[in-house]
């Protein structure tokens, strides 16, 4: 019985890597665009301004359409162009001052080649999901650091309070200690687990896009928190209620954390 369950397991594994093969091969054939010292950069800042470029159109467009309101959890708020600027030229001075200059050292270290199976589906999304909660553990303690020990506040986290209520483009807008931070974190989970090329390429478009979905002001029916059941998910909600709280929700994503050090407050209760 055991015996027919393993090679079930086997032919679903393998069903699962097929699906995904073409996908992987086809990415294969940009060897060397994926290769290239500039790749982690570009992708990096195309990857982010692409997720913030909807809710800023959506921004733009609410004065108008009255019926995009009821989705914002601040409705009579959008950013103005003096609060938009600025956030986006921090971001692309970042990137190019002090994100781009670390990975091209990271490049010259050497690259592994790229393997020419795909991985496991199912393995993929164990891979992310795993990479997503230990993100979510490591900031949350990074983040309680940096409210409860006033200098660190002040020094390193306060830049990224200073836009409240929040909107896509103030994801990142912060100092460069929490960039690389929130980048170290990013990076070494799939360091750790020794994840596939591809599963860290889906890991880091899913991170962004989350990040940018916490800071977007919008809640839709099909924001995560509302897909993701008992109340597991936080979410841009929860994210909100941290920006104009201070003191609750550290988590980015999740909720247990919060849950068990007793700071989760949810905007239900507000
Ligand atoms: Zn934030
Ligand atoms: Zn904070």
């Amino acid at each position: 019985m055991s015996g027919r369950n393993t090679s079930d397991l086997q032919v679903l594994c393998s069903a699962g890597r097929l699906f995904l093969q073409p996908l992987w091969d086809r990415l294969r054939t940009w060897e060397a665009l994926t290769q290239s010292p500039f790749f982690p950069a570009i992708f990096s800042i195309t990857t982010y301004v692409g997720f913030c470029l909807p809710f800023v159109a959506l921004d733009f467009l609410c004065p108008w359409v009255p019926a995009l309101r009821r989705y914002k959890i601040h409705p009579n708020f959008w950013p103005t162009a003096r609060q938009l600027l600025p956030c986006l030229g921090q971001t692309l001075y970042q990137h190019l001052v002090f994100v781009l200059p670390v990975t091209l050292f990271g490049w010259t270290r050497g690259r592994a080649l790229l393997p020419s199976e795909a991985p496991e589906l199912l393995q993929l999304v164990c891979h992310v999901v795993l990479c997503l909660l230990l993100f979510d553990a490591e900031f949350f303690l990074w983040h309680v650091l940096h409210h409860k020990v006033p200098w660190l506040y002040r020094t390193f986290h306060k830049r990224h309070h200073e836009n409240s209520p929040s909107f896509a483009l103030a994801t990142q807008y912060m100092s460069v200690w929490e960039l690389f931070s929130l980048g170290f974190f990013d990076m070494v989970n799939v360091m750790l687990l020794e994840c596939h090329p591809l599963t860290v390429l889906v890991f880091h478009v899913f991170n962004i896009w989350l990040s940018v979905e916490d800071h977007s002001g919008y809640d839709f029916p099909w924001s995560t928190h509302r897909l993701v059941p008992f109340g597991w998910y936080g979410g841009v909600a929860h994210h909100d209620l941290h920006h104009s709280q201070f003191n609750c929700n550290f988590a980015p994503y999740f909720t247990h954390w919060d849950k068990l050090l007793g700071t989760l407050r949810s905007s239900q209760a507000k």
